[in-house]
């Protein structure tokens, strides 16, 4: 049995094309289903459903024999123990640093000032304000970042950013581009040594499926 490990939502829907081109469907759309594991048409192959941030921790410990998650996910877990052979160029969008419209960040970087700064992401804020030079004190958040600078909780936050209509509507500025964001496929090293004669060729047929960059 091959297990896969994917989180509900955009992932999910877009790791689909890419199973149907290893001709893996999925038979339960996890929408109306309350089913946590989904059986696929191959007998040998199931999916899991699990919070994103928990996959690296499902595929880390073998709960999961693969998985596919954000490179800002993997990012904060540290990605030990897991291979790292595709990036899927799916789920693609961006880390950046947001301000409310009337901060002057520019500024408040020019003259030194600690900057309060709330985020899901600890990890990355913390290497990039390090890079930069600049003092801030984080604040961990778990989820509607983009309320903290509009209450005075935060001075920035720094989240994923897509379209930028999220920040567009609670008055939030884009001020700086931390890093590009993809979902990449993760295999458990284990599993991979045990079960290669399943896994590498399912790990082949979806980076042949995979987009090419240009
Ligand atoms: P939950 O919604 O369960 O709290 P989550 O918010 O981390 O978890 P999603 O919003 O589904 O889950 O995000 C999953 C992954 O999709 C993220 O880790 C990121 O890599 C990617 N992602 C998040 N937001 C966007 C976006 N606006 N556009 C494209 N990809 C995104
Ligand atoms: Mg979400």
């Amino acid at each position: 049995m091959i297990t896969l490990a994917l989180s509900k939502g955009r992932i999910f829907e877009e790791t689909l094309p890419l199973l149907a081109a290893a001709g893996i469907q999925v038979l339960e759309d996890p929408d109306s289903s309350r089913k946590l594991i989904l059986p696929t048409n191959q007998d040998a192959v199931r999916v899991v459903l699990v919070r994103a941030t928990d996959v690296p921790t499902y595929v880390e410990y073998g709960g999961a024999d693969l998985g596919v998650v954000g490179r800002d996910v993997l990012i904060e877990h540290g990605g030990a123990g897991l291979y790292q052979p595709l990036d899927l160029r799916i789920a693609t969008c961006r880390m950046s640093v947001a301000v409310r419209d009337d901060f002057d960040y520019e500024n408040a970087v020019r003259q030194g000032s600690r900057i309060r700064v709330a985020t899901k992401y600890t990890g990355i804020a913390r290497q990039h304000f390090a890079d930069k030079g600049v003092h801030v004190d984080l604040i961990k958040l778990y989820g509607s970042m983009e309320l903290a600078p509009l209450t005075g909780l935060a001075d920035a936050i720094v989240d994923l950013v897509s379209t930028g209509s999220t920040l567009k509507a609670n008055r939030l500025v884009e001020v700086e581009r931390i890093m590009d964001i993809s979902s990449r496929l993760v295999v458990n090293q284990a599993a991979l040594k045990l079960k290669r004669d399943a896994l590498k060729p399912l790990i082949d047929a979806i980076a042949s499926a995979v987009p090419s960059s240009d």
